[in-house]
Formats: C-alpha cells, structure tokens, sequence
C-alpha cells in the first residue's frame, strides 16, 4: 500500500486530497493529510468572514475538482443561496463550500474504505529516506514515512519590507501580515497600506469600515489599482491564436509587451478578453522564457500584468470610487524609502516615500501601517521552519529568481541539477517562479487532479526494498488522533 502525505489545509489541500479520494481504490494508499494549524478546507483566502471579501473569479468557475468547474455555483444554488454564475460572491460563502465539499468526500471515503487521517500538525521537516521514500518530521518531533509527499502550503509568512527600521517592526503601529492586525488602543486616523493589488484592496475595505474618519492612503510604485471586470465577460478575441504564435515564436517580453498592446487596441476587440485568452497558455509562456526575460517581466511588467490579469468585481471597484471621491482614499505611485517610529511617539509612524518621478523624498505620519505587498515567495530568504529545512537540506531549491520553489510543470520539485525529484511534489503559489501561474483556483485544481492521477503511477514505478514497507506501522503507533 502506497503512503501519500499532503501537507498543507488550504484550497490547495482539499483539492489534491479530494482528488486522491475520488481516485483511490480501497488498498491502494494510506493517505496522511497534515492541515496545520487551522481547520482543514478555507486556507487564507475564504477564513475571511467580511461580506465585502468578495471573489475575484465568477461563481461559475469555482468549482474545487478539475471536472467539476461548476461545483460551486450548483452548490450554492442548491443551498438557495441568490447566486448567479456571473456573481462575485463573498469568500466567506465560498469557504463554507469548501468545507462542506471535504466533509462530503470524506465521508464517501471513509464509506468505500479508504484510509485518510487528517491531523492538525505543522510539517517541519521533509527528508530523503534510504527506501526511495521521505520522512516527514512535525513541529512536535513526530515522523511520518511516506512514498509520496504534496506540498500545498500556500505562501510564505509575511515578512517585514527592508525599507522597515527594528523600531517600527516592533511598535503597535506596524502589522506585516495583511491578514492579522494588531488593533490600535485608539481608532487610527492616518492609515497607510503599502501596496494597491487585490490583498491592499481586501485591507482597505476593512479600515474603511472598521475606522469611517480615517484617511487612507495606498503607496505602490505604480500607484495602479486593479482593473475591473466587466458586468459580463466580453466575446473571445477573434484573433488569439495568432496572437499566441506571435508571442510562442519571440519569448521576449519586450516583444511581448508590443504584441499584446496591439490585440488590446485593436478595433472591435475587449482587452479583457485578450489577456483572459492567454490564461490557458501563460505557464506554458512563461516556461518558455528564459532567466533574463523572467526577471526583465519581473521588474518591468508584474505589475501591469497583474493589475489587468487580477480584476476587481465592480461592485469593489465602485466602493474605492466612492471612496476617493470622498477624499477618503488617496493613491500614491511612490517608492518607500524608510518607515520608523514617529519621534517621540511609540505609536506613531513615519514613512518617507520618493514619488514617482520627482528627485525628493517626502513625509508623513501614520498611525497605522498595514504592509499589503503580496505573496511572500522568496524561499531563500524565508524563517518557515518546512521550507527553511527542505531549502538548506538540499531537498526542495529556490528557482533561478528565487519567486518559490524550482519545479517542472507537473509541480515535481527540481534537484538542484535540475532533475525532477521522484515522488515530491507541490503545486500553488509557491510554483509561482517555475510556472507564474499557479495562485488561483482554475489552475490550483487542474494541477491537483494531474498530482493525483500521475503520482501513485509513478510511485509504482520503482519497487521498494522489503525492509522499508514496516517501518510505516512502527511509527504509525505513535500517530496523533485524527481530527476527522
Ligand atoms: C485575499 C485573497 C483572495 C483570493 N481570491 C481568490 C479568488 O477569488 N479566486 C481564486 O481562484 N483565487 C483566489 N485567491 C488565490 C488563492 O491563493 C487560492 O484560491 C487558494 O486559496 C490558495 O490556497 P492554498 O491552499 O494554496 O494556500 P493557503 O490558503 O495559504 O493554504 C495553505 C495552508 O497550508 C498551511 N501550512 C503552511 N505551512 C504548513 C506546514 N508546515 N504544515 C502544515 N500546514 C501548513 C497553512 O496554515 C494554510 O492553512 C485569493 C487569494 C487571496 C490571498
């Protein structure tokens, strides 16, 4: 019997593990699903339980399971809940389909004989065993032997900006993760949000809300909100296959730039369209880059990218309209230069920006600083004890930008000499260097379904030496109890 272990409780998770389920025949694997901290199923994004967290991807293209793209919308609509397949609705909703699509497909395991533990531990550790095989070690010095291990961990921790003194990391005033802020003992009336993609936009509603006389102010580089998504997606682009053999046979992203603009501004056509038909193709794109056009995409183009790629609903959009036009809501293309304690005042920051363009540095005090910056992926520079250990054990490496974890297009983690690793595999946003686009849902649960169909196959593949199948049970007496 195979021993499969998917580390990791978040949408990533839940789709690998709900894919196994659904695969797996009774006998075939002994699967071990270590969740972390949090309950298994919602993960950062749907743990919110603010209505105004909205989607950002359609209702109808929700659905966890790679063939199942309009679970979400069926289930909601059976629920009676007032969704259409066009809706953005509120992550909070779309976390409780979570659960119940988990809870659902484990019973139905648990029914046909499947073997599942879910167990509420952190992995600490991943290593090679001399059986072609891992030990995975948790927080608590438990270990776990296992044929084939998943990584689905999400992001990195947050981690302060350079640009941030000891000081002010330390003060009340600065909160790193977007997603847990300290509350100030008193309503903040300055507060700044570093950053302006779809996490400053989630910490901007909030302090809307939470404090209605606050000034907020967004600094980015660019100063460029997302864009929004239209009422309804337009028609595909009439030209996008030629557009995609233009842009297959040049990876520049000089030329790439030119090529997408003009399909953008060409007439008749809806520029949203034209960057949602690339979709299918950006990781194949993006694998056909080479270092220098990976990083030359990184500095220059990110972030016009993302803010056409990662849309906001309109009904987002509009409230950071309204916002701004109440003076409530300021934006800033600027770069930080530093953030430290206001003089004199422990709760108080000062942040020092040089605007976009202008040879001067200006200032201005806040009193709350909510660092909104995006993913964390830089695993070489990362204090999460799993990737730390794998990263300085030689088990898992950084790609060659350090944006996550060096993998192939199947998720398998490379060797340092490039070869795929047998039977580790990850998939989400830590692939994000390897193959950009891995951070949705769309793409998260097509490669959780190739992770489930191709790695007991491949587990196959190489015969095991007798003497490694026991060590599985001996260990297995000391398992913590399930959780579910
Ligand atoms: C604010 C926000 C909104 C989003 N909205 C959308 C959307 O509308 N549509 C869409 O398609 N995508 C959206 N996304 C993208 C989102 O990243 C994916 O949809 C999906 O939630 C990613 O899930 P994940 O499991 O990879 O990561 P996570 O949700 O981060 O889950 C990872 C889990 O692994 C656990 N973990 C970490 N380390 C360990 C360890 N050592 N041992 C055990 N467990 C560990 C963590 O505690 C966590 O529970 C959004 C993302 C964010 C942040």
């Amino acid at each position: 019997m195979q021993r499969l272990i998917v580390i990791g409780g978040g949408a990533a998770g839940s789709a690998v593990v709900g894919e196994f389920l659904r695969r797996g025949q009774p006998g075939e694997f002994e699967l071990t699903w270590l969740v972390g901290r949090q309950a298994p199923g919602r993960g950062v994004a749907y743990s919110t339980t603010a209505e105004h967290h909205l989607l950002n991807v359609r209702a109808a293209n929700m659905g966890l399971f790679a063939d199942d793209a309009g679970g979400f919308i069926a289930y909601a609509q059976a629920q009676g809940w007032p969704v259409k397949g066009l809706d953005f609705v509120p992550r909070a909703w779309y976390g409780n389909y979570l659960e119940a699509v988990l809870a659902r497909e484990i019973s139905a395991a648990r029914v046909r004989g499947l073997a599942l533990r879910v167990l509420s531990v952190d992995a600490a550790s991943v290593r090679g065993s001399d059986a072609n095989g891992y030990v995975v070690g948790t927080a608590e010095g438990e270990e776990f032997d296992a044929d084939g291990v998943v990584l689905a961990i999400g992001a990195l921790p947050a981690a302060p900006l350079a640009e941030v003194t000891e000081a002010a990391r330390g003060s009340h005033a600065y909160a790193a993760d977007p997603w847990h802020w300290p509350l100030p003992r008193k309503a903040p009336e300055r507060v700044v949000v570093l950053g302006t993609g779809l996490t400053a936009v989630d910490a901007l509603q909030s302090a809307s809300r939470l404090w209605p006389n606050a000034q907020l102010t967004a600094i980015s580089r660019h100063g460029q909100l997302p864009r929004q998504h239209n009422a309804a997606p337009g028609q595909p682009y009439e030209h996008q296959a030629s557009l995609l053999e233009a842009l297959r046979a040049q990876p520049r992203v000089a030329h790439w730039l030119r090529e997408i603009r003009a399909a953008m501004q060409d007439e008749g056509a809806e520029w949203r369209s034209v960057i949602d038909g690339l979709r299918a193709e950006t990781q194949a794109l993006w694998r056909s880059l080479g270092v220098n056009e990976r990083a030359r995409f990184q500095r220059h183009l990110r972030w016009l990218w993302e803010s056409a790629r990662h849309r906001l609903p309109q009904q987002t959009a509009n409230e950071l309209a309204r916002l701004r036009t109440q003076g409530r809501l300021k934006i800033l293309a600027a770069h930080i230069r530093s953030i430290d304690q206001h003089a004199g005042e422990r709760d108080q920051l000062e942040v020092r920006v040089q605007p976009r363009g202008a040879e001067s540095v200006r200032s201005f005090a806040a009193d709350l600083v909510i660092q909104a910056t995006g993913f964390n992926i830089s695993v070489n520079a990362t204090d999460h004890a799993l990737i730390r250990q794998m990263v300085d054990e030689g088990v898992a490496h950084a790609d060659a930008l350090d944006l996550g974890l060096a993998a192939d297009a199947d998720g398998r983690l490379l060797r340092a000499d490039g070869v795929p690793r047998h039977g580790l595999r990850s998939l989400g946003t830590l692939l994000r260097g390897s193959v950009w686009e891995c951070s949705g849902l769309p793409e998260i649960r097509a490669l959780a379904k190739t992770i489930a169909c191709e790695l007991p196959a491949e587990l196959r593949r190489v015969a095991k030496p007798a003497h490694s199948r026991s060590s599985a049970s001996t260990r297995a007496a000391t398992f913590t109890p399930a959780v579910i």
